[in-house]
């Protein structure tokens, strides 16, 4: 069933949108595709930072917020208004949470889940209508190891990723039959835009942090874009509902011990 996909590449030719594309997971997600022709629309709500993606060629941009069900339909509107298809929608914007359960207001909730869980339910509403159109298609989403298990303080988080996993089993299930894959990866601690306070700032909590990845130290951006990159394409085309942990080894202990690393 390599099909509707370009012969001789995996990804060649194909049309995809990236949300959260300003920097960090998403951006390399958008380089690597592109690298490997694939036109590829990048969105963020951060206007400013997606200036990178100005005047690279296969890379077009839009200013999008993912809790808009107006710009859902406006990105993948304009994919296809530009690139003339749809096949690969990465929903990968997020943002983190924590505080104590009982002082937390409960406004950062509504957010953290508009965001991290309603904002990939519009973006996966919104594309499916054009994915179907075209015979089908890939949508990949970035959870984290934060929605396999919990982490101390950081129970929004950890509850709007985890409510991820489970959406991307669900619909995966549900759209198997319109030939569109779901599949989400799980990435570990990865520099990124997102954790730049922390490795400047929490040298303590950055260090603590790298003693409990298996391998040793953080992960980079590009090394969770390539398992997208790879979801994304024909090579997992047997692929749906996986959840696909990026993280050095952290979801493979027990953590009955520590794995005192340095
Ligand atoms: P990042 O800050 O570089 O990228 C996240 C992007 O999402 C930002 O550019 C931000 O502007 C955008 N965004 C936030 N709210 C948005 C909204 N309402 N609409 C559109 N865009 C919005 O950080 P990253 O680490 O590359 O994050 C990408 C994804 O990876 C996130 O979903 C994050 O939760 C997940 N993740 C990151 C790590 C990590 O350690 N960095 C670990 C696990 C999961």
């Amino acid at each position: 069933m390599a099909g509707k996909w370009a012969e001789g590449s995996v990804t060649s030719g194909r049309v995809a949108v990236i949300t959260g594309a300003a920097s960090g997971i998403g951006r390399a997600t958008a380089e690597g595709l592109a690298a490997s022709n694939v036109r590829v629309l990048a969105t963020d709500v951060d206007a400013g930072r997606l200036a990178w993606a100005e005047g690279v060629d296969g890379i077009e941009s839009l200013a999008v917020d993912v809790r808009s069900e107006t710009d859902n339909g406006r990105m993948v509107q304009v994919a296809y208004e530009r690139f003339g298809r749809l096949d690969v929608v990465v929903l990968n914007a997020g943002r983190p949470a924590s505080g104590p359960i009982d002082e937390l207001p409960i406004e950062e909730l509504d957010e953290v889940l508009s965001v991290n869980l309603r904002g990939v339910v519009l973006g996966i509403r919104a594309a499916v209508p054009v994915l179907r159109r075209s015979g089908g298609g890939s949508i990949v989403v970035t959870a984290s190891v934060s929605g396999l298990g919990g982490d101390p303080g950081m129970w929004p988080y950890n509850a709007s990723k985890g409510g991820v996993v489970n959406l991307v089993r669900s619909v995966a299930v549900d759209l198997a039959r319109d030939g569109i894959r779901v599949n989400a990866v799980c990435p570990g601690p990865i520099e990124t835009h997102m954790t730049q306070p922390l490795l400047q700032s929490d040298a303590p909590r950055r260090e603590e942090l790298r003693r409990n990845v298996p391998l040793g130290r953080w992960g980079r951006a590009n090394e969770v874009a390539s398992v997208i990159a790879f979801l994304a394409s024909d090579q997992a085309s047997f692929v749906t509902g996986a959840i696909v942990p990026v993280d050095g080894g952290v979801t493979a202990k027990t953590g009955q011990f520590d794995v005192r690393h340095g």
